[in-house]
């Protein structure tokens, strides 16, 4: 058979992965010639060969095994043979085109390979703190600019040593063209710091810094994407110190672990769970604790679960050789800021927090938070999505013009399309100060910068007052104003490709609704760029607006005005149900429910959680957002114990589900639950039993409104978002009870279902609205 000349375009994650090398490796072994160079919109390859060679070739290039690789797309052309080739080699990538199309891959843990010769007393990089290879290391984090060359990283001021100039152009070796390749003698390297900055000098500043936290001490640790704060996991007192000096009360806090065993020592783990903590990605994962566990109280006090990694760089790996166990590994930063990347910013930030620093020299470049998961209802379901996973895109169906949506205001991120590609932005957190704007910004030029992206239209939420809202209304482009709950349900739909109709059960925090009351407990009826309210949790009041999320007392009170609606009736409830509140504040709270001063209406299934965590007496204030719905969960889960789930929630008698009609919309009642709440806890039925009776309410509730909704409009599939759904039991209850009722259901995976996927719900809907053909219009 005679051999032609083929051209072969691979596209998706190939630059930086070692993908020329595993290229020039299979010629070599089919003994073909021809080329492999990189190009701006990925890899290019030139065969001579026989068209049963090339589709072997092909099957064998989809099949590598290349840790950090992805192809997304494979194409081939027969062309007239213009270039005579003698061997196979690989050419140096120069001509770059405007039209980037390239994957930059994110930070990859490191890999067996490397971790053997961190060990090996004969390699040349024992214990190297820095080391790594085309198949692990950092990328994102240290990119400036694109191509992905050296000089374009912050391994720029580390010019190779020989040994690494020689493995850097070996295409046999590991580190063929690995960017941030370096070893003791030219890489990055350790300094160990009082907390006044001042250089120690140790003959191993990291036996040092194992010693300091074995004494118990604070160590803030520059690592990949920021800085941690480290204390030992195992000492109650340290871990007290360090919630004390950070003024984090009873926030959890997650603990990288020595090793798989030792992880499993803390918390139940199933094999999913265990690869997803074994990945190169490696996450936080959420697991259920071990009870009685062996860990301090105070890591995780009241919830169910524990955050727990495992040591994901070269560096981590050398703080566990010796007798350390488990660190608490906290993000490096005072509360409500960015995470520190900067060795002189964390030195001014973080001194009244640490005792010692342990830093180094290699910039970072991009700021990423740990990533956070959970398994629920048989998925892995993101819930902060960093580092690990940034800047991977997400597939979208429409190809739109290029748009920015900016996200929501807690748990921000922001989100940008090209084509059907949407990379949603790393963790920005609570954007509600200058720096956590000044944070916002520098990640979209960032972006936008490395992914020449020129957004041609803005999308942002409904609320007026968001940071988010107002920087997007402030371009020069046209917008679009985008219901939260409508962007909740569109991320479930966006990610899941679904163009809907579809019913959504948004169950949620707060977001505004078009009629400017407040909503979050909403059943929606949903496509990708309209909504219509069908059903939603009765309305309260919501005494002093936000100030309500963080006092569940104040809600409660809410709620017991709810059901007398007079004064003299609800001074006794609140006497008898809140002898620890004040009398003058509870008197206070109660003119202003009594005279409806500065007490918005609200729909939300988060200040109904928290409402029933007050009125059961478990949580009067919410020392971090989110804690007496968490608290509420894990109650219920005692009561579960060691039961099957589905089981007991099937066969257990929950409160009554009566549901209001109001003109076209169905109230989920919630007097009645209420009532029945204050009579059970009056016949002394324990809290734990309680808080299970109301999971069960909610989800049965939910199933027989929407089985209603199916009589009148037909089987349609159902969408689950909002923050409430990281909520476990409620998330698996629904599951559940739905597909028994041979519901269809979706929820996220990819994009969190709390506040974090906003951005991308609102991009599904930009790009669905054609927003750049408008100026800006309203919901
Ligand atoms: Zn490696
Ligand atoms: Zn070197
Ligand atoms: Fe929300």
């Amino acid at each position: 058979m005679s051999s032609h000349f083929y051209s072969v375009k691979v596209q998706g994650v190939v630059q930086g992965v070692g993908f020329r090398p595993f290229v020039y490796r299979l010629a070599e072994e089919f003994s073909l010639t021809g080329s492999v160079r990189n190009t701006g919109k990925g890899v290019l390859i030139n065969l001579v060969c026989t068209t049963i060679e090339l589709s072997d070739f092909i099957r064998s290039l989809k099949k590598h095994h290349l840790p950090l690789a992805k192809i997304s797309s494979l194409t081939w052309k027969l062309l007239p043979q213009t270039k005579h080739f003698d061997i196979f080699s690989i050419e140096d990538s120069s001509v770059i085109d405007s039209q980037l199309t390239t994957q930059i891959p994110p930070d990859s843990a490191i890999c067996h390979d490397c971790l053997l010769e961190l060990t090996d007393p004969a390699n040349r990089r024992h214990n190297y703190p820095f080391i790594n290879c085309t198949n692990c290391g950092p990328r994102f984090s240290i990119i400036e600019s694109l191509p992905y060359d050296r000089p374009n990283t912050s391994m720029k001021s580390f010019p190779l040593c020989e040994q690494c100039t020689t493995e850097y152009h070996d295409p046999k070796n590991r580190r063929f063209h690995a960017q941030p390749i370096g070893c003791w003698t030219c890489g990055p390297s350790l300094s160990w710091h009082t907390r006044h900055g001042n250089m120690i000098k140790s003959k191993n500043h990291i036996a040092a810094a194992i010693k300091t936290l074995q004494q118990g001490k604070i160590v803030a640790i520059k690592g990949l994407g920021g800085f941690h704060l480290a204390v030992d996991a195992t000492k109650h007192t340290a871990i007290s110190r360090l919630r004390q000096r950070k003024g984090r009360k009873s926030k959890p806090l997650a603990i990288m672990v020595r090793d798989l065993k030792t992880a499993h020592k803390f918390s139940k783990i199933n094999k999913s769970e265990e690869k997803l903590l074994c990945s190169n990605r490696a996450p936080i994962v959420l697991l259920k604790k071990k009870a009685p566990t062996v860990l301090p109280e105070n890591l995780a006090p009241a919830v169910a679960e524990i955050g727990i990694m495992l040591p994901y760089t070269p560096l981590h790996h050398l703080l566990f050789s010796n007798d350390i166990t488990a660190l608490v590994m906290t993000s490096g930063n005072q509360t409500g800021e960015p995470i520190c990347i900067d060795n002189d910013d964390a030195l001014f930030k973080l001194n009244g927090i640490a005792d010692f620093f342990l830093l180094h020299d290699r910039d970072i470049v991009t700021r990423l938070d740990d990533s956070l998961l959970r398994f629920a209802a048989g998925k892995a379901r993101i819930l902060r999505r960093s580092r690990g996973y940034i800047p991977e895109p997400i597939l979208i169906q429409k190809n739109s013009e290029s748009l920015l949506a900016c996200g929501a205001s807690e748990k921000n991120t922001f989100c940008l399309t090209k084509g059907q590609h949407a990379i949603v932005s790393q963790h920005i957190g609570e954007l509600n100060t200058p720096t956590s704007l000044d944070f916002y910004k520098e990640s979209l030029d960032h972006l936008i910068k490395i992914h020449k992206i020129s957004p041609k239209a803005v999308c942002y939420d409904l609320h007026p007052d968001y940071l988010s809202s107002r920087y997007g209304k402030n371009l020069p482009m046209p917008g679009s104003a985008i219901q939260h709950h409508h962007a909740h349900a569109a991320a479930v739909m966006g990610e899941h490709a679904i163009k809907g109709p579809v019913i959504s059960v948004i169950f949620d925090g707060t977001g505004l609704g078009p009629d400017r009351t407040i909503w979050g407990g909403e059943i929606l009826y949903t496509t990708d760029n309209s909504y219509e309210r069908l059903a939603h949790i009765a309305q309260m009041l919501l005494p002093s607006g936000d100030g309500a999320a963080k006092k569940p007392w104040m809600m409660a009170q809410g709620m017991l005005w709810k059901i007398s609606n007079n004064t003299a009736i609800c001074e006794k409830l609140i006497a008898r149900h809140f002898p620890e509140i004040s009398n003058s504040e509870s008197s206070f709270l109660l003119q202003m429910l009594s005279k409806n001063i500065n007490c918005p209406k609200t729909s939300s299934c988060g200040r109904l959680f928290d409402g029933v965590a007050a009125l059961i007496g478990q949580r009067m204030i919410n020392e971090y957002e989110g804690q007496a719905a968490m608290e509420l969960e894990a109650l219920a889960w005692a009561a579960i114990g060691n039961q099957e789930p589905i089981h007991i929630i099937k066969n257990t008698k929950g409160y009554q589900c009566k549901v209001n009609i109001k003109g076209s919309t169905q109230l989920l009642d919630i007097t009645s639950l209420i009532q029945a709440i204050i009579s059970d806890k009056k016949r002394g039925i324990a809290k734990e039993i309680i808080a299970l009776k109301f999971h069960i309410w909610l989800i049965s509730i939910v199933v027989k409104i929407l089985w209603t909704i199916r009589q009148e409009l037909g089987q349609l599939p159902i969408i689950l978002a909002g923050g409430c759904m990281q909520n476990r039991l409620l998330l698996e209850g629904l599951y559940a009870l739905l597909n028994e009722h041979n519901f269809t259901v979706f929820a996220g995976e990819k994009i969190p279902m709390n506040d974090a996927g906003i951005s991308f719900g609102q991009a599904v809907i930009g790009g669905s609205r054609n927003v750049s053909c408008h100026t800006h219009a309203g919901h």
